[in-house]
Order: structure tokens, then sequence, then C-alpha cells
């Protein structure tokens, strides 16, 4: 059973983190202490490519406190190579898996043909609904590609709309398939244009609200352009905690035990 946090600000989980990333990876044990020390309990690794994948279920294996998600990104697909597939499939049973992802489609940055991306976002949903695992979706520009095709289920799906930056009705629609929606930096940026995505972060039902950093992407302000890293999880739930007029503690209590429940980890040892 883990230690209560002792920081004035957790638990908190980092629900998504590209920790393979050379640009942490280099420094995990930095990376991993400050999180630590910002009261991150946990943080699931998310893999981009089979490599990616193996490299997450590595750092799993290897650290407390980590888990890993495995899948290929909609903007790596083209390059997958044969026999990819069969190795995320492979992976689905190695300890420490708790999640399928990230999967998705991309129209943002057109680097797989489209019929390719949604051919593997439902291989991937197809694999966690055989394992009974939540699925991790990324979604750029693709609100209503992904709202038709998960429709086309006919049936709830257990997840996360992963750095979520769509509108109200956007977000009603992922609730209503049975998602959780996930806030990365986006929601601490000063432009005003993301005051609806802060709505939506202020206005949702609190039991599907989970935090994020999407490191080393999407760094909150004030480290905006900067390599993000686990720890500035605490930023964004603070901003979300203003937003909603909580204290920050409560939220990242809530946060933590929603995303602890999705991912089936609850009572995990900490980092
Ligand atoms: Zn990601």
């Amino acid at each position: 059973m883990a230690e209560p946090a002792t920081t004035a600000f957790g638990p908190l989980i980092d629900t998504h983190a590209h920790l393979d990333d050379p640009r942490m990876a280099r420094d995990l044990g930095g990376v991993l202490s400050r999180a630590r020390e910002a009261g991150v309990t946990q943080v699931v690794a998310i893999g981009t490519t089979a490599d990616s994948s193996r490299e997450t279920v590595a750092l799993a294996g290897a650290h407390r406190g980590l888990f890993a998600a495995i899948g290929i990104q909609p903007n790596h697909v083209a390059e997958a190579q044969p026999g990819d597939w069969e190795r995320i499939v492979d992976l689905v049973t190695a300890p420490k898996v708790v999640a399928i992802g990230e999967t998705g489609l991309d129209r943002y940055w057109d680097r797989s043909p489209f019929p390719l991306q949604q051919d593997l976002f439902d291989r991937h949903l197809a694999l966690a609904f055989e394992h009974d695992l939540p699925v991790v979706i990324h979604c750029r520009q693709c609100e209503a590609d992904i709202i038709t095709q998960l429709e086309r289920l006919g049936r709830p799906v257990s997840g996360i709309l992963h750095s979520f930056t769509g509108n109200w009705d956007d977000a009603q629609a992922f609730l209503a398939l049975g998602l959780h929606l996930s806030f990365a930096g986006m929601v601490t940026f000063r432009n005003e244009s993301l005051d609806p995505l802060r709505e939506v972060a202020a206005r949702m039902p609190i039991d599907r609200l989970l935090v994020e950093t999407d490191s080393p992407y999407l760094s909150p302000h004030p480290f905006r352009g900067k390599t993000n890293e686990p720890a500035r999880v605490a930023l964004t739930c603070g901003r979300i905690a203003e937003l909603r007029g909580m204290e920050p503690v409560a939220l990242a209590v809530q946060t933590t035990s929603n995303a602890a429940r999705l991912f089936g980890i609850e009572g995990a040892d900490p980092i």
C-alpha cells in the first residue's frame, strides 16, 4: 500500500508522459525525483511506436510508480513496419501495461494516410475491448471523425480523450461515449482563444476529469515552450482547481482517484 503523499499538493497522477523520449530518458532519475517532490505519485508512460511501446514496458518494469500504455500513434502508422502491430499485441499481457494507446486520428500533421489511421484506430479499440483495458485517444482536428468512429462501435468506450482541446459540444459527445477528458498545459496558456477550453475544464463532471503533461510537449505556463516533465502536472491541476473554485489538493485527490480507478492501479506503490 502506498504511503500518503507528504507534499502540500498531491497525490497526482500524470496520465500521459512520453518518458522514453531522449529529453527525459537521459535524466530519468532527476525527472522522477522532481515529480515526487511535486506530489506526483504515479506516471503512465505512453508508447507511440512498437519500439517506443517496448521501451515504456521496460521503464514500467524497472521503476516503482510507472505504468505503460502501448500503441502506435496516428502520426507514426505510415512508418510502421510489417510485424509492428503484432509486437503491440504481444506486449498487451506484459506486467504493468494499463492501457492501449496512444491511438486516434490526426488531420493536422498529415503524416499518415487517413484510412490507415482509421484502420489502426479500430484495431487498438478491438484490442482494448478484448483485454478490458482503457484506450488512450489522440485527437488533432478530428473530433467529428473520432466521434463517428466510436459511435459506430455501438457500445461505451472506457478510456481517455487525451490533451483535450475541443469545445463544449465535443466534450459532451466524448463524455456520452463513456470517455474521460484529460487536460494538458494548454489550459494554463494566456491566450484568450483558449477560454472555451477553460470553460470545459471548469464545468465538466469532476468524476471524468484527468490531468496530464504530455511531456516533453505542452509545458504549462510559466514554462511554455520548454521541455515539459511530469512534475509540472501540478501547474495544470492548480489552474483547473482555480477555474473550478476548489482547493488544488482537493482536485488532485479527485483526479488521482479517477485515474487510479480507470487504470486499475488503486493503492499502487508511488514513484
Ligand atoms: Zn502523447
